[in-house]
This record gives C-alpha cells, sequence and structure tokens, in this order.
C-alpha cells in the first residue's frame, strides 16, 4: 500500500503544535511515499468580515516557507524516498478584497497545493457554538452547502475542495449528519461543479469522515475520480485510518488518490 497524505497542519497553524522536522520523522516512519503541509492561511478572517469568539493567531506564511524548506533541503540531502510538498489551507470568502488578497499571495509564493476551505457560515466558524445560535439545521447546512459552491469559483488557483460537512462537526442538532436527501440539487451542484472544473474532491479522515461515504458514492456515480486524501493531523496523526477508508473507496469504485506539485496533478493507486 503507498501511503499518501495531502492535509497536515504544522505549528504555523494557530491549533497546530509540531515543528516541521517532527512530522517529517514521523511520515518517514510510517513510510509515506507523499506529503504536503497545508497551515491554515485565514485570510477570511483577517481581511473580511468574518468573526470568531477566540483570535485565531494568523500564519507567518514567509516563516512557515522557511522552515518547510530547511526540511525540504534536508530531505534532497539524504536522498529520501518522501515526496515532500509545500501547501496551504485557504480558508474561503465570497468577499472579494479577501479573494484579492488570496490572489496575491499565491502569485507571490509557489504553493505545490492549496486547499480551498469553508469554515466560516454567515460570517461566523462553524467550530464554536455560537455560530449556531438561533439558527436551524436546514438554514445552517443550507448556507453552508452554498458556501462551498460558491468557494469552487475562487478567483485563484487551488487544487482540492476540503472536508464537505464539515459544518456538522460541532454542530448543535438532534440529528447532526447532513444527508444527500437534505439538499439534492445543492450537492448535485457541488459535485458536478468540482468535476467540471477538475479539481480533488478531499478526503478527510480527521474526526467523523468528510464527506460521507453516500457523497463520496454519487461523486463517483456522477463521473468524479480525483480524490484527495488528508487526515487533517494537527498533531501526529498522519494518514489516520487510511487502511480502511481504502478499503471503503476501493468498494465504491475509486482506483486512484490525485497528489499535488506545482499543482500538477500525480496519480497514486489507492
Ligand atoms: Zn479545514
Ligand atoms: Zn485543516
Amino acid at each position: 500500500m503507498i501511503y499518501v497524505d495531502s492535509h497536515v497542519h504544522t505549528r504555523h497553524s494557530s491549533d497546530g503544535k509540531d515543528p516541521i522536522c517532527d512530522i517529517v520523522a514521523e511520515a518517514q516512519r510510517k513510510g509515506l511515499h507523499y506529503l504536503a503541509t497545508t497551515d491554515h492561511l485565514d485570510y477570511d478572517l483577517k481581511f473580511g468580515h468574518n468573526r470568531s469568539p477566540i483570535p485565531w493567531k494568523h500564519i507567518d506564511v514567509d516563516a512557515y516557507r522557511a522552515e518547510w524548506a530547511q526540511n525540504a533541503a534536508k530531505l534532497a540531502e539524504q536522498r529520501a524516498d518522501l515526496e515532500f510538498r509545500f501547501g496551504i489551507e485557504a480558508g474561503f470568502s465570497p468577499e472579494k478584497q479577501v479573494q484579492e488578497k488570496y490572489a496575491e499571495l499565491f502569485a507571490r509564493v509557489p504553493f505545490d497545493v492549496v486547499i480551498n476551505s469553508v469554515h466560516f457560515v454567515n460570517g461566523w466558524d462553524v467550530y464554536f457554538p455560537n455560530a449556531f445560535f438561533f439558527k436551524t439545521r436546514r438554514r445552517m447546512y443550507g448556507d453552508y452547502l452554498d458556501l462551498v459552491l460558491q468557494s469552487l469559483d475562487a478567483p485563484y488557483e487551488y487544487d482540492v475542495v476540503a472536508h464537505i460537512g464539515y459544518v456538522t462537526r460541532n454542530a448543535p442538532y438532534k440529528k447532526k449528519t447532513l444527508e444527500y436527501s437534505d439538499f439534492p440539487d445543492k450537492f448535485d451542484a457541488i459535485l458536478h461543479g468540482i468535476i467540471e472544473r477538475g479539481k480533488a474532491l478531499e478526503v478527510n479522515t480527521h474526526t467523523t469522515l468528510f464527506p460521507t461515504e453516500e457523497i463520496l458514492r454519487k461523486y463517483y456515480e456522477y463521473g468524479g475520480r480525483k480524490l484527495s486524501f488528508g487526515s487533517d493531523s494537527h498533531h501526529a496523526e498522519l494518514c489516520k485510518d487510511y487502511e480502511k477508508t481504502c478499503v471503503m473507496l476501493k468498494e465504491i469504485g475509486f482506483t486512484h488518490f490525485s497528489v499535488f506539485s506545482a499543482h500538477k496533478e500525480e496519480l497514486i493507486e489507492i
């Protein structure tokens, strides 16, 4: 089995802990073929109108890049087998000024892989309970899916559509799960949109599986074949649930993961 992980946080994320050398050592111990570090870049919070109840620390992209490059140089010296790539997780906002900031940065800094993520709904971080105050399940989940759909047209280069279903993670509703039958039209638009744009749908194993197996099956049925595997590790959990996730994906019919170097796709057998 070939192990790849395209969504990993380091100490350069507000909620990450590990120095990059520790993550690389862990990847080598586990025999990974491909590893991309993808720290949080929250321009949606920094330059937009999104609000969070706690002050997330913003990344210093140049410091992150320097530490990544040091580790990449060390791996090159060792002639290590690991394909080690430089990525970022960009928090989507529909606000134009935020999107322009991303476009500016991506023109300056050559990321190998950009993950496009929706973390805020109606201006609030859905990690925290206050985002859900006075909002019905239908309203929150519907608004979330509308944003995911909008995020597909982000006017900057991205490769991966992250963790669809993330809004449910800390949702307070009695029926927490988000099913295809809740919003078939919205899901269809998103899944077809990903396929038409040639992007990769992320399979995220950080907590529960995002998206759910039901949505992955729909994606396959519609002709979607590009998948990106992400443990979304914040602390030494590379390739979490990799084996069992691969078994499920193969059973659906998927044969490959997509990994990216300078936004160029390489296919890795599942
Ligand atoms: Zn995320
Ligand atoms: Zn993440």
